[in-house]
């Protein structure tokens, strides 16, 4: 016997619901993919990109970790932004947080976590470069004022990759949208962050100019 059969039985009716729905979907997707967004979400298993903005397979390039950092020297997300701008040619990057993420809220504590407090630091330096802010909001609010804060902060980092400062340069489409969602109610919020051209980052940040 199988183990986690009933995953196998899920997937089965899955697939069966899904080419119901919407006939020959299999077929047209082992042609290839042409996604027009890469989702950067939190790896948090309340919040499946694709059911969130209500998009088929094929329709969304996404890339998870824990509290949706955009790290500079994170190959791993490095690869999947250059693979989604450059080969895929997608048109909208989605940087998108959440209230409740577990990960900011690890980083507020001062608990020892073990290898992932080397991650959440990145966390904890934002928690430090906005403290006076912060630290004047009742402390129920500081958690998620912080989710808020770091979608802005990964957004900016997206647009200060090579990638992405080449893409423009080339004269290419793309613009980087930070959203929040909400885990109570499933909708999700537009911090109105976008940023979609070169002259939208401070100097230091623009490449080859
Ligand atoms: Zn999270």
């Amino acid at each position: 016997m199988k183990l986690l059969q009933h995953l196998f039985e899920n997937n089965r009716r899955w697939a069966e619901a899904m080419e119901r729905s919407n006939p020959g979907i299999f077929q047209r997707l082992a042609q290839g993919q042409a996604p027009k967004y890469l989702w950067i979400g939190c790896s948090d298993s309340r919040i499946p990109a694709n059911e969130v903005i209500g998009l088929l397979p094929g329709e969304v390039f996404v890339h998870r970790n824990v509290a949706n950092l955009v790290i500079h020297t994170d190959m791993n997300l490095l690869s999947v932004l250059q693979y989604a701008v450059e080969v895929l040619k997608i048109e909208h990057v989605i940087v998108c947080g959440h209230y409740g993420c577990g990960g900011v809220q690890a980083a507020l504590r001062q608990d020892s976590l073990g290898l992932i407090d080397n991650w959440l630091r990145f966390i904890k330096d934002l928690y430090h470069q906005h403290a006076a802010l912060l630290e004047r909001l009742p402390e129920e609010q500081r958690a998620d004022r912080l989710c808020e804060l770091n979608v802005i902060q990964q957004v900016a980092n997206v647009c200060h990759t090579t990638i992405v400062q080449d893409a423009w340069r080339r004269g290419q489409k793309l613009a980087v949208h930070g959203w929040i969602y909400a885990i109570q109610n499933g909708l999700l919020r537009d911090l109105n962050v976008c940023i979609s051209a070169p002259e939208q980052v401070p100097d230091i940040y623009q490449l080859g100019g």
